[in-house]
């Protein structure tokens, strides 16, 4: 009985009047969707198995192909789409968990879209960031509330190095075998380039990257994978993860078939065996046992690197970091529920945690309200976009953001949210050496470092039209922005006034 038939969600269209056969797509799909029938010299397809990530497109000599949402529909229903209703036959064969991967997807506010920012209009002239000065420099770690001076004058300094970026971004913690060797070599490269910084993820560190520590920060996960001595002081910080976006509340599973060859090295388990990272860290169940790990870090590494402690956005995210703030990290990572992921169960990712907009700035504000704001700094993803996100999100507080989304994109991603398949076709979110070596890391970095010369430009422009000259005086400044379309809660959260106001 057909009942869990399901129609192809996407059908590849191919123009026979310009298909060569030239047998290109069939090379380039490993999901093997195109056939090549000898009898017939033509190709064909099958459409089911489908993820909708461009690459024969791309590919095609011949613009021959395009993939389009199938327009097959059951009776057309508000309450019971026809995701759901596929969703449902799928667990009913299966009985098991649906995953998904990248960011959650569903159609909820982007507050981000819902603010603008202001410009400079006869008074307080707005500045050319060509023709003047523009500082878009970033230093990450707690701040002194006061300059102390010793007994000659000299300026005691007894804070913990601080975290130096030529831009207020950074690129998120993405692992060594969630992504592939040369999507790790393009990022680490572009950091170093671009003066900012990359992160490892919870996967280790491999030794082939080692060189590029100084712009590195090294992860440390419930599971512990691939972290020793080595790799903590390898780095220029450390970051303990206690959530993700994408998955808050959760574990992280890299399946055993991807723990093969280095990454099992890097990782420090036998090859074929699943990498499961607990939900909670077992040895931390309060503010005090993460003050105990925080220390134990520092101790480990002699006081020479800050501590980051990167949390998902949840409902009480600004009681969550008030608490961080007060355990002696250096910075709080927070990542909003759109933030993307190698594997994560579909009904966390699509329906767990809140928008990063509305925790950034409820975080912000308490930090300020409690006198601790400097304590810390704050760094902030789950979907940042484009450079005005970068702006309206330092204006609403955070000191520097993440990018992980963007950054993939810019390697090639087509966001077809099939990663945790291992089958990427871009050679980004696999091991599969045949597609990993799809992605050149030499053109991989420089596409990185143009889109961050890119944004770098876009905000200095940005920050010049409202006559703002540095990032420091951006930081919090929501006098600079102006809600639309939002509702006196929303507003009130986000600490700005409606526009017209
Ligand atoms: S890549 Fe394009 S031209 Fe070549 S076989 Fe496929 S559809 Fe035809
Ligand atoms: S999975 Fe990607 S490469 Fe394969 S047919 Fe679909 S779009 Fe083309
Ligand atoms: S990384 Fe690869 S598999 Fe993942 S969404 Fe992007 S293109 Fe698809």
């Amino acid at each position: 009985m057909a009942v869990n038939y399901i129609y192809p969600e996407y059908e590849v269209v191919r123009n026979y009047d310009r298909c060569i056969v030239c047998r290109v797509c069939e090379r380039q799909c490993a999901n093997g969707v195109h056939e090549y029938l000898p009898d017939l010299n033509k190709m064909t397809c099958d459409d089911s198995k489908c993820v909708n990530c461009h690459r024969c497109v791309a590919l095609c000599p011949t613009r021959a192909l395009k993939i389009v949402k199938s327009d097959n529909t059951y009776k057309e229903n508000a309450n019971w789409s026809n995701k759901t209703i596929n969703e449902i036959y799928r667990q009913a064969e299966s009985g098991g968990v649906l995953l998904s991967s990248m960011g959650n997807p569903e159609n909820y506010p982007i507050y981000f879209d819902k603010i603008l920012l202001n410009a400079s209009q006869v008074t307080n002239p707005s500045i050319d960031p060509l023709r003047e000065p523009m500082e878009t420099k970033v230093f990450l770690g707690a701040k002194p509330k006061a300059i102390k001076r010793d007994a000659e004058g000299k300026l005691v300094d007894n804070l913990t190095p601080h975290l130096t970026l030529s831009m207020p971004v950074m690129f998120s913690a993405m692992s060594y075998g969630s992504i592939s060797y040369n999507a790790h070599e393009s990022l680490a490269r572009a950091a170093k380039e671009l003066g900012i910084f990359y992160n490892t993820g919870e996967g280790g560190l491999h030794e082939d990257f080692y060189k590029y520590g100084d712009h590195t920060i090294v992860q440390v996960a419930s599971g512990r994978f691939g972290v020793h001595p080595d790799y903590l002081s390898s780095g220029v910080a450390i970051e303990i993860k206690m959530g993700q976006g994408a998955k808050p509340g959760i574990g992280g599973h890299l399946p055993g078939t991807k723990i093969v060859g280095d990454i099992s090295k890097t990782r420090m388990i036998p090859e074929g065996t699943d990498a499961i990272s607990p939900a909670p860290h077992h040895d931390i169940y309060s503010i005090e046992d993460l003050r105990q790990l925080v220390y134990s870090l520092k101790e480990a590494t002699d006081y020479k690197k800050p501590v980051i402690v990167k949390i998902a956005a949840v409902h009480n995210v600004a009681a969550i970091a008030s608490g961080i703030a007060r355990s002696g990290a250096d910075i709080i990572a927070i990542d909003g529920f759109r933030g993307g992921t190698g594997a994560a169960p579909t009904r966390i990712r699509d329906n767990v945690g809140i928008p990063i907009e509305l925790a950034l700035a409820s975080v912000d504000k308490r930090l300020r309200d409690e006198g601790i704001r400097d304590n810390v700094s704050l760094v902030v993803g789950g979907s940042i976009r484009s450079s005005a996100d970068v702006v309206k999100a330092v204006a609403l507080g955070a000191d520097c953001v993440y990018i992980g989304t963007a950054a993939l994109i810019a390697l090639g991603c087509h966001l077809c949210r099939s990663c945790h398949s291992g089958k990427c076709n871009w050679g980004i979110a696999t091991q599969v050496p045949s597609l990993v070596k799809r992605l050149n890391p030499e053109i991989g970095y420089k596409r990185l470092v143009n889109l961050m010369n890119a944004w770098k430009h876009e905000i200095m422009e940005m920050m010049g039209g409202m006559g703002i000259n540095s990032i420091e005086a951006l930081k919090g400044n929501r006098l600079m922005l102006r809600g639309v379309g939002l509702n006196e809660k929303e507003l009130e959260i986000l600490g700005i006034k409606h526009a017209g106001e």
